[in-house]
């Protein structure tokens, strides 16, 4: 089943397209409802029963409704459903990150100049770079994190999926960089905004073909 534990203690579960095991807070959860609707559950505390997706890029493109038929046999799930599921995925994720953001707004320096300048200072920082940042911004950023890690200031690194996603995040036009304060939030905080990112950009890639 996939309830399985690992020897360490973290809860395991398998995806269902590639069956893979992986640790339970790296997956995502889905669980079907009444109606047969299947649902993303980011929190993974949603009643009924669930099962879960690994989001792998590999996993996202081999899903289909012909594979979700598998789980016919357990759930009475509705087919077709693949299209919507995607969409239903995308926007639980775009609504989470709008609110994790939201959060540590007050303390967002947006753009490269607001961030390079607040890279030397000597408060911990995270930065959100979208993946089409260009180059340039790369390097100079990537430089200025150097030599913060060399002078001892913690600093985070998130990947997100592109300008014009983080743009709409802070109600602007395209935005390349935003550096936020990273004393408040926690490591898991942090972790989960790295995680939903990577999830957002590969779902998102999906639905642009
Ligand atoms: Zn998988």
């Amino acid at each position: 089943m996939n309830d399985v534990q690992e020897a360490s203690g973290t809860p395991m579960r398998s995806c269902l397209i590639c069956r893979e095991s992986k640790a339970k807070q790296d997956v995502l959860r889905l669980v079907i409802d009444d109606e047969g609707v299947i649902w993303p559950d980011l929190q993974q505390k949603a009643p009924g029963r669930g099962v879960y997706f690994c989001m792998s890029e590999e996993c996202l493109s081999r899903t289909n409704d012909k594979r979700l038929q598998a789980l016919k046999a357990k759930f009475s799930v509705s087919l077709p459903q693949w299209d919507d599921l995607q969409q239903r995925i995308r926007s639980a994720l775009q609504q989470q990150l709008k609110r994790m953001l939201t959060r540590q707004r007050s303390s967002a320096s947006i753009g490269r100049d607001a961030v390079m300048h607040r890279l030397w200072n000597n408060a911990p920082v995270m930065l959100l770079r979208a993946m089409d940042a260009g180059d340039a911004l790369v390097r100079q950023t990537d430089d200025g994190l150097e030599k913060r890690a060399q002078a001892g200031k913690k600093s985070l690194l998130v990947s997100a999926p592109s300008r014009h996603w983080l743009g709409e995040m802070f109600d602007r036009e395209d935005v390349a960089i935003v550096a936020l304060d990273a004393a408040g939030p926690t490591a898991a905080i942090v972790k989960k905004l790295n995680v939903y990112c990577v999830w957002y950009g590969r779902i998102k890639v999906l639905g642009n073909r």
